[in-house]
């Protein structure tokens, strides 16, 4: 196991990180009304990577202005005018896409295998697909005419800080709507390099707006009276704040918000070909991953094979540099990430459970969690409950396929779920009766930007992605 830290400063030089950054609006980077900034820090590192800006109320309010303009001549631009932006600015994040994976990864912390292999091409991949709908909306089945909205305000986490933007931003420009966008607090720097890519690419002033800023700048967007569409992914607290504000007004609301999803090993699955799924499934972005598959749920005639194929795979997970390409475990993004993250394994302690972890040396600086298993877990156990969001994995047994149903469908939450089985009428009989936004089977955290996303019960409403991904930005 190679656990040691060694940075890779050559990787810097690939992108250029401005030392303080404005906010975008109105097709140019300016100054806020408040002068407050904050720093934006390398989670492998904690060293200092920009200052950006704290937006006012004021300044959101003159982005959402902005917007309102811009979406007189948006709006009017026909299908195939709007889709020849969103297919430039798609070319264009693959041309630089080296250049953001490295500012992803930096700002992120998550391993550049990630960055450039995952997010980067899917990115890139939402664009064009919502590129191709831009001149079709009259022939989608969404009646004549469908009409968009308006301004949309939209306030994304941290975890997927590119892809979180483009899964909201291509689906609101291919339907006509203008947009302000808050990225989260500690990892602004990939949406306000998109600003300058919405440059390069010639969209008119005013289309794409980013505020940079904490909770209160996205509170103060959500609230904006002339904001007609508020698309939020983050916790299932915010995301519960936010409804409360949106009551009562006409603005329409999509929510994206936290799992807990179960990943179902049967007696009869190939294992091997499990044991990848379940890394991927909670080590992919260090577990920071709203489906993850958090709870795995194996069939107690395989637990012992099972796990020690798997505690044999994570020995050879290399935790790491998150710019070394051979790293498979990089940083947790933020100190206060890393301080839940703690705190739930040591509840899980606590309450009984059995802790795991292969034998690893952490780096000195950043935010390190080392991979983690528990087993013994109970259902009443916290951390078979609670969502971690983070690289930890709760083990718990099943004896019969209703049992696994039921044990899986017991959380508050319904966003993810993953079946293992060579049986093709199994597989589709638990898929039927799991209650999770997306159940994939034999695999783990595939995604695609012809699918919809999202989750049941308190992991929010809406569906992000796909032809229904279009809905939330349309009147129909
Ligand atoms: P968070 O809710 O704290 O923050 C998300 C965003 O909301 C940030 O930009 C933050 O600044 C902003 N925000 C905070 N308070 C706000 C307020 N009162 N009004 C408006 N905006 C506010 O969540 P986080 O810690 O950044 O992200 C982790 C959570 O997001 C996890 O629970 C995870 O499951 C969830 N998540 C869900 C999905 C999904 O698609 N369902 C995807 C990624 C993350």
């Amino acid at each position: 196991m190679a656990f040691e830290y060694a940075p890779a400063p050559e990787s810097r030089a690939i992108v250029d990180i401005a030392p303080s950054y404005g906010l975008f609006i109105d097709g140019e980077f300016v100054e806020s009304s408040g002068g407050e900034l904050n720093k934006t820090v390398s989670p492998a590192t904690e060293e200092v990577l920009a200052e950006y800006t704290q937006a006012t109320a004021e300044d959101v309010d003159r982005a959402v202005k902005a917007a309102r303009k811009a979406f007189e001549k948006w709006s009017a631009l026909p299908g195939s005018e709007r889709a020849k932006y969103l297919f430039r600015i798609a070319r264009i994040i693959q041309e630089r896409s080296r250049e953001l994976a490295v500012l992803e990864t930096l700002d992120n912390g998550k391993p550049i295998k990630e960055t450039r292999d995952a997010d980067l091409p899917l990115v890139a991949a939402h664009f064009f697909y919502y590129a191709g709908w831009a001149d079709k909306l009259d022939h989608a089945g969404f009646g004549a005419n469908p009409r968009p909205l308006g301004v949309a305000g939209q306030v994304i986490p941290w975890n997927f800080p590119l892809l979180m933007l483009a899964w909201k931003i291509a689906p609101a420009l291919a339907t006509g709507n203008t947009v302000v966008l808050k990225p989260a607090e500690t990892t602004p720097l990939s949406a306000l390099f998109f600003a300058d890519i919405c440059r390069q690419a010639g969209l008119p002033k005013g289309v794409v707006n980013i505020v940079t800023g904490d909770g209160r700048t996205g509170a103060a967007l959500v609230a904006h009276p002339d904001v007609n569409k508020v698309a939020f992914t983050g916790s299932t607290a915010v995301g519960k704040e936010i409804a409360r504000t949106v009551a009562g007004t006409a603005k329409k609301l999509t929510l994206e918000l936290g799992g807990k999803g179960a990943n179902i090993v049967f007696d009869d699955a190939p294992l091997d070909q499990a044991v990848e799924g379940i890394v991927n499934g909670i080590f992919f972005n260090q577990g920071q991953v709203c489906c993850a598959g958090s709870r795995l749920l194996v069939q107690e005639s395989v637990q012992e094979e099972l796990l020690d194929a798997l505690k044999r795979r994570l020995s050879t997970l290399r935790l790491g540099d998150p710019l070394d390409k051979n790293t498979d475990i990089g940083a947790i993004n933020s100190a206060e990430q890393l301080a839940r993250i703690t705190a739930l394994a040591e509840r899980g302690e606590a309450e009984g459970a059995e802790r795991w972890s292969p034998a690893c040396e952490l780096p000195a600086s950043g935010y390190w969690f080392a991979p983690t298993l528990f087993t013994n877990v109970t259902q009443a156990h916290t951390i078979a409950r609670e969502e971690i969001f983070g690289p930890v994995l709760s083990v718990l047994t099943f004896r019969t396929p209703d049992e696994a149903v039921a044990k899986a469908n017991n959380t508050q939450y319904g966003l993810s779920a993953g079946i293992w089985s060579e049986k093709g009428s199994r597989i589709l009989a638990v898929a039927n009766k799991l209650r999770a936004g997306v159940v994939w089977s034999n695999t783990f955290n595939k995604f695609d930007p012809t699918s919809p996303f999202g989750g049941y019960k308190e992991s929010g409403f809406g569906r992000e992605g796909g032809r229904h991904g279009l809905e939330a930005y349309l009147d129909v």
